[in-house]
């Protein structure tokens, strides 16, 4: 008999322990191979005074068995909650999230009968930093980190994802046209990552026009690569047309920790009513057990499940009038799966896991040369309300030593020298200095210059320096500059 692997439990909020039992009666029916630690997250502990979601004992558990089978929690508004999701990601190192969005014609209603994508989303970067801060009076910013060895590593994830399960291409998008350096990035990583896999298919897409086509022609996708926030939302986007947002399990995969969840909520609305699908935190729970080595009762239950759906017994949100043949809620669902454990699917594609697991194992991250970095200039924001032409005049007497200001900005957009008077500003401007003739600065001119601007009252919020690297600026220019 094969050893029982550790994984811990956590039965959520709302849907969440309905989902759990009925996802943990399967498994038990299907006979893994499971000692299951069970810890508490969510709700109930953000509502004891911690303000994680998470307390050290539940940390404890995740570190001996590195295996969390989740449930979905309920992420109380404002008030310094921090979402426990993107706690438990950043803090295990969960760098991927994948999600497989398939298509279920013709027993689960869609318009893309073809569809069968698999999201792989960066996971831990991104606006998802959560760095943000109030800079004046009228102004908020979210600081966006793309990071070379982030993206290196999901980039990689994705080919060698694709190669591990035989798909044949891989579409990046991102925003490059606008945030060429951030998205810039991760879109030339993906170029240079992608060289080293001439056997898969690749292309990039700008993500508005990417979102569009997934939500109206999800069939000529196979594995799409994103920056963490665009592959929320599209996530999202390709959950909901395979016919419903209950359908999708998802995995987060780190070096040494997997998390495997359900796409959905906790679904407040229906808790409580008995009616919420359980098979998110079920397929989350087969890629759980493909993980861990248990394959073979990882194609028993999706078979399973497969062939339930095939049955047309389908949960509330599913069922449609002359498709489905029962409607039933989560325990007659349940039943019905376990019913069928050893059956297959006879439309339906079957599947059929590897015993063993192999996993994804990424080979060390390329190797790079420090390049060339040398100081440049300085970017000043301070709060000041008034014309541009009067904000220079009270800046210029300040700019001494060698230093020149060569830009004021507002919202990204030059409005001096010769700005358009027509751009609309707020109370929070940025300042650019630049070394005179080009020459390079030093940290104490940039002292100098703070200091001389306190004195003028010109009260700053925040300076960054400006570098050149191996020649070429590490900042961007403002529009219109
Ligand atoms: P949701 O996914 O919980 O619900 C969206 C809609 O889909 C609702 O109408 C819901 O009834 C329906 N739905 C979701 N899962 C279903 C299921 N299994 N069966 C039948 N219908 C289902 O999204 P929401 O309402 O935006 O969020 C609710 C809460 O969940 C929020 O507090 C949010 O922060 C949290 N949330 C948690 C996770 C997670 O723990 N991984 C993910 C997303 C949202």
């Amino acid at each position: 008999m094969t050893q029982k692997t550790p994984i811990t439990v956590a039965r959520g909020d709302g849907i969440g322990p309905a989902i759990m039992d009925a996802t943990l009666q399967i498994l038990e029916a299907a006979g893994a191979q499971l000692d299951i630690e069970e810890i508490e997250i969510g709700k109930a502990v953000y509502e004891r005074g911690v303000p994680s979601g998470i307390e050290e004992s539940a940390w404890a558990s995740l570190r001996r068995t590195k295996v969390f089978l989740k449930a979905p929690i309920t992420t109380p508004q404002g008030g310094g909650f921090k979402s426990l999701n993107v706690t438990v990601r950043k803090t295990l190192g969960l760098f991927a999230n994948v999600r497989p969005c398939v298509a279920y014609h013709p027993f689960v209603e869609t318009n893309h009968q073809n569809m069968d994508l698999v999201i792989v989303r960066e996971n831990e970067e991104d606006l998802y930093g959560g760095i943000e801060y109030r800079q004046s009076q009228e102004v908020m910013a979210s600081l966006k980190i793309i990071s070379r060895p982030g993206t290196e590593r999901i980039v990689r994830y994705a080919f060698e994802y694709a190669r591990a399960n035989g798909r044949k291409k891989v579409t990046c998008m991102t925003k490059d046209n606008i945030m060429k350096m951030s998205d810039g990035l991760f879109h030339k990583v993906f170029d240079e990552i992608g060289a080293e896999y001439k056997d898969i298919e690749q292309d990039h897409m700008i993500i508005d026009i990417g979102a569009a086509k997934v939500a109206a022609h999800p069939d000529m996708f196979d594995i799409i690569v994103l920056p963490n926030l665009y592959g929320d939302i599209v996530s999202d986007i390709a959950a909901e047309v395979t016919g419903s947002v209950g359908l999708g399990g998802s995995l987060n995969i780190g070096a040494d920790f997997g998390m495997f969840e359900a796409v959905h909520g906790s679904a407040p609305d229906i808790a409580g009513e008995g009616i919420a699908n359980p098979s998110g935190l079920l397929l989350g729970s087969v890629m759980m057990l493909v993980h861990i080595g248990q394959g073979d009762v990882a194609t028993k239950i999706h078979n399973a499940w497969k062939k339930t759906i095939e049955d047309g017994i389908h949960t509330g949100e599913i069922f449609r009038e002359g498709v489905s043949k029962q409607k039933v809620g989560t325990e007659d669902f349940t039943k019905a799966v376990i019913e069928r454990l050893g059956q297959k699917p006879s439309q339906l594609e079957e599947v059929n896991y590897a015993t063993e697991s192999k996993g994804i194992i990424l080979p060390p991250l390329k190797e790079r040369e420090d390049e060339k970095k040398e100081r440049v200039g300085v970017d000043i924001g301070l709060n000041f309300t008034g014309t541009p032409d009067e904000l220079a005049a009270k800046i210029k007497p300040c700019v001494t030593d060698n230093l020149e200001l060569s830009l004021i900005s507002n919202r990204g957009v030059k409005v001096w020298p010769n700005g358009a008077p027509e751009t609309f500003c707020t109370d929070n401007w940025r300042l650019r200095f630049i070394g005179k003739d080009g020459a390079h600065i030093k940290t104490s001119q940039v002292v100098a210059l703070l200091s001389r601007l306190n004195e003028a009252h010109m009260n700053f919020t925040n300076a960054l320096m400006l570098h050149k690297f191996n020649g070429v600026e590490g900042f961007t220019k403002a529009q219109g500059e």
